[in-house]
């Protein structure tokens, strides 16, 4: 995605919060995307001991299993949760030998989705439990299998997850009305005790969202509705920003595809001013900081196609009145340092009145945190700024799954 920008912070889905990375790049490895394996993944030469060759695997499904691996391993250094590999593969052979006769629309084996939506749980570093239900989800609302032959091979806590995606499947919206979207969304948080269940729900959205072309016209336009409706607001709630924003401008594209183009191609054509900018700015401020002794990664924002053209709509403005502030996150080691970063940025580039706002000191109801300022940056042009911590991003990327996997998995 390179170096690219949010436009104004405030407005009813606080689009303050613009992560720099996608999760299709998160589950790529950060947008390497190479092979269908790193090196040392690969299914065909991995080590026993890491995912024993089952004879009942045919290729293309060693190589879905290799892909899933492939995140797991590209977590594994910087992730407190270990996974095993050898649940996961049986999770894997259960739901292969279950969805055996059914094809996606696209004429996929089926397979392919339930191991797409692992990937994505994968890419959030969930464990071990999660990419097992993922695996798993759709096995007992659309095959033979039962939640008890599900409990009796993987456990009670894995059933308890699927049993609940079931279950949420089972429920549907049909409405447009604003109040009764608002009702199914705290339903489906009142039926998940576990919030995993709805993390694997948006997950399933999320690998039907960017695999919706081969579903027919109306049906595409209904789950695009849908999503705007329920799922990227549920995101949104539960702070999974990095699923909320690739929701949006999945469903954006599919119900305006014209505006969307339009908005892609404005910011495309933008790209290049914007990113020097930045990497002008940046420099300097990286400069500056580490004078001060604090060590800082700076980065430009990632654009929502969806947040530019719904503000676009809500005010009645052009595209220029709307995208012109440029956008630079910065990240540090401390909350210290987040101060003292705000400080120097302070000294620096003259702030704009109104626009400080300290969401570490008061975190939003989704537990994001970072300080948030707009200055006159270099060449008088207004710089929009963010200061956060490594663990407040993946807060801000990944919200309730993050803080699941760091406040609650240790010890388990
Ligand atoms: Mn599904």
């Amino acid at each position: 995605m390179g170096v690219t920008f949010a436009q104004d912070p405030k407005g009813p889905h606080s689009t303050d919060v613009a992560p720099d990375t996608t999760l299709e790049q998160i589950e790529d490895g950060g947008g390497s995307v190479g092979g269908p394996a790193d090196e040392d993944v690969g299914v065909g030469d991995r080590p026993e001991s890491q995912a024993p060759a089952r004879v009942d695997l045919n290729e293309p499904e060693r190589r879905l299993l290799g892909d899933l691996f492939a995140i797991v391993s590209e977590h594994a250094a910087d992730s407190a949760v270990q996974i095993d590999r050898d649940r996961v593969q049986d999770a894997f052979v259960f739901a292969c030998e279950q969805h055996a006769a059914q094809r996606r629309k696209s004429g996929e084996d089926f397979i392919v989705h339930p191991v797409g939506v692992a990937r994505i749980c994968a890419g959030m570093r969930l464990d071990t439990e999660t990419l097992s239900a993922a695996l798993l989800h759709d096995t007992v609302e659309d095959t033979s299998a039962s939640i008890e032959e599900v409990r009796a091979r993987f456990g009670e806590e894995i059933a308890a997850i699927v049993d609940g995606v079931t279950k949420l499947t089972g429920i549907t919206f049909q409405s447009n009305d604003q109040a009764q979207a608002e009702n199914y969304r705290k339903m489906m948080v009142a039926m998940a005790t576990d919030m995993r269940v709805i993390v694997i729900k948006l997950a399933d959205r999320l690998h039907n969202m960017r695999t919706i072309d081969a579903m027919p016209k109306q049906k595409q336009m209904e789950k695009a509705r849908e999503t705007l409706e329920i799922y990227a607001p549920l995101a949104h709630r539960l702070g999974i920003h990095a699923i909320k924003w690739e929701l949006e401008d999945l469903a954006f594209a599919t119900l305006h595809p014209r505006k969307y183009q339009e908005i892609k191609g404005l910011v495309a054509q933008q790209r290049d001013d914007r990113e020097r900018y930045v990497s002008a700015a940046g420099d300097y401020l990286t400069g500056e900081l580490a004078e001060l002794g604090i060590e800082a990664q700076i980065a430009g924002r990632a654009k929502h196609f969806y947040s530019i053209y719904s503000k676009m709509t809500r005010k009645g403005r052009e595209f220029n009145e709307i995208y012109d502030l440029t956008a630079m996150r910065v990240i540090v080691d401390s909350v210290k340092d987040c101060y003292g970063t705000v400080g120097v940025i302070h000294s620096l580039w003259k702030p704009l009145p109104g626009r400080f706002k300290d969401f570490i000191a008061m975190p939003k109801f989704n537990m994001y945190q970072s300080l948030h300022t707009t200055v006159i940056g270099p060449e008088g042009r207004p710089l929009e700024i963010q200061i956060r911590t490594h663990e407040m991003h993946e807060m801000a990327e990944f919200g309730v799954a993050a803080h699941w996997v760091y406040k609650q998995r240790p010890g388990r």
